[in-house]
């Protein structure tokens, strides 16, 4: 019997799902039980080509609407999304193994807020008009045109909103591509789409790997590209964009450090460090694994953080007491489990966890390693995975110089009661996405992204608008034009 989570077909192209299995077969792997539950194909060329085109054709019409118009289709589908929010949570739970207990909250929720929110301002996107004497000059704001999206497989319901929403509102058409691991929720956000009225074409999705990707980003029909993925994926597409001058938003990876000063509530401070590592797993681009712990209340703080982490239900995901899945794949697990050994080896104390629960599926233990010193590998590379690493400082210029001594600069946070030393701290690091006294919020009114290898460019809030449309200026002359000859 066919598992219900397998699709009509592989891709969806022009309003309709699109078949063509001599793509490379790709299977969906259900990361709790390990079983293959669904196949895809990856797109050939003739599947790419056929997205390409369709979108760039059916973009024209797209951008001639009113916003208004566009924003009704992106707001019906939010709708649409939240009425069948239970169903699409099964769905990102098989896709990704995160447990219902979150996806029921964070992911078609989250995808229907952007498409809200986007929906909502896309009438609103004006020009200005700027008076010069007798003459004036007017601005549009235009559409890019063809964007192309590529996913990572964390979130893939959201990607494919966060990104498709804000291209939606300004008029562009879109491919998405959801990563190769999770290429079933967006499928979904297109489908609904239709659904809520929007014209076949604007916006399509093709599976595949890396291959498929650059196939899209290289394409000179293609005038910006969204990636969320690794800063090594990021590099390399940032560089097949440029070459064709094409615009870019990066969100890529991080290593973000979360500081605890000694006079900030404990409890709150050891709930962010949870939010902040062990959500999804740790499968989490922003997560603060760097823990910057003041001395003083260090054993009082890694005394109530594993007292809590004990508290995590690790097991079934459908099972809604479940708070703590599986990594998405095997191979993130071995990942996940390898860097745990590097902890071990070079010397960090380990508190809780530390190896594979004993269970089918992919799940590894939220673990929590003490003593960390910088220069250790588990301090100094992106895992993606549930292992905190505690580290002590002495006082706010130390560790401000320590937080920032990475390539990375995604998120940053601060837990203290001295609030006049939190916004000193904050504006100090270098972060695109930051808290204080809360982390790993990501509503979609607030910018999010970030800095220094982290990324390019911002999703969400008012900014994303800036990022998926461009400017023209128009300078209209009243009287005579005057020339030298
Ligand atoms: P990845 O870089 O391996 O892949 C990301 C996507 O890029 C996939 O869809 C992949 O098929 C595609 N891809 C790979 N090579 C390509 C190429 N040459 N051209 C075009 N596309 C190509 O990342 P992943 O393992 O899927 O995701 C985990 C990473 O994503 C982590 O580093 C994480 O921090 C990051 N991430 C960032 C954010 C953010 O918003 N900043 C959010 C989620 C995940």
């Amino acid at each position: 019997m066919t598992h219900p989570a397998q699709p009509k077909a592989s891709h969806f192209i022009n309003g309709e799902y699109v078949e063509d299995t001599a793509g490379t077969p790709i299977p969906v792997i259900y990361a709790a039980t390990g079983e293959q539950i669904a196949t895809v194909y990856a797109a050939t060329p003739a599947i790419v080509e056929r997205a390409l085109s369709t979108a760039k054709e059916a973009q024209k019409a797209w951008a001639k609407m009113t916003g208004t118009e566009r924003g009704r289709i992106l707001r019906r589908a939010a709708d649409i999304m939240r009425e069948r929010n239970h169903e699409l949570s099964v769905l990102e739970t098989y896709d990704t193994g995160k447990p219902l207990q979150e996806t029921l909250v964070a992911d078609a929720t989250s995808g229907a807020d952007a498409l809200e929110y986007f929906g909502g301002l896309a009438a609103s996107l004006t020009g200005e008009h700027i008076p010069m004497g007798e003459d004036w000059v007017y601005t549009v704001r235009e559409a890019l045109g063809l964007c192309v999206g590529i996913g990572a497989w964390n979130y893939p319901t959201q990607i494919a909103c966060w990104k498709g929403a804000p291209a939606l509102a300004c008029g562009n058409s879109m491919v998405f591509k959801p990563s190769e691991t999770t290429p079933l929720c967006a499928l979904k956000v297109a489908e609904i789409l239709i659904e809520a009225g929007a014209p076949a074409g604007i916006y399509n999705v093709v599976q595949g790997m890396g291959e498929v990707g650059s196939a899209l980003v290289t394409d000179p029909r293609v005038d910006k590209v969204s990636l969320t993925g690794s800063v090594p994926t990021g590099k390399k597409v940032y560089a097949a964009a440029a070459e064709g001058m094409k615009h870019v938003t990066m969100e890529l990876g991080g290593k973000s450090p979360l500081i605890i000063f000694d006079d900030a509530d404990i409890d709150n401070a050891v709930g962010g460090a949870i939010n902040g590592n062990f959500y999804s797993s740790g499968q989490v681009c922003s997560n603060g694994t760097r823990v910057f712990v003041q001395k003083g209340i260090k054993e009082k703080f890694l005394a109530r953080l594993a007292e809590r982490t004990g508290n995590a239900i690790i097991g079934d995901p459908m099972d809604e007491a479940t708070s703590f899945g599986p990594m998405v794949s095997e191979n993130q697990m071995n990942i996940v489990l390898g860097y745990i050994e590097k902890g071990k080896e070079e010397g960090a104390r380990l508190i809780c966890g530390g190896k594979r629960a004993d269970k089918d599926g992919f799940f590894v233990e939220p673990t929590v390693f003490a003593d960390v010193t910088d220069d250790m590998t588990i301090a100094r590379e992106e895992i993606f995975g549930p292992v905190m690493s505690v580290l002590d400082f002495d006082t706010e210029e130390e560790v401000i110089a320590r937080a920032n001594d990475t390539e990375f600069g995604l998120s940053a946070g601060v837990f203290t009661n001295d609030f006049s030393r939190a916004h000193r701290v904050i504006g100090q690091l270098e972060a695109g996405s930051c808290f204080i006294n809360s982390y790993n919020d990501a509503p979609v009114e607030a910018p999010f992204g970030g800095v220094k290898a982290s990324g390019v460019g911002r999703e969400n809030s008012k900014e994303a608008i800036k990022h998926f449309s461009q400017v023209k200026s128009v300078y209209v002359r009243m009287g005579d034009v005057e020339a030298a000859f």
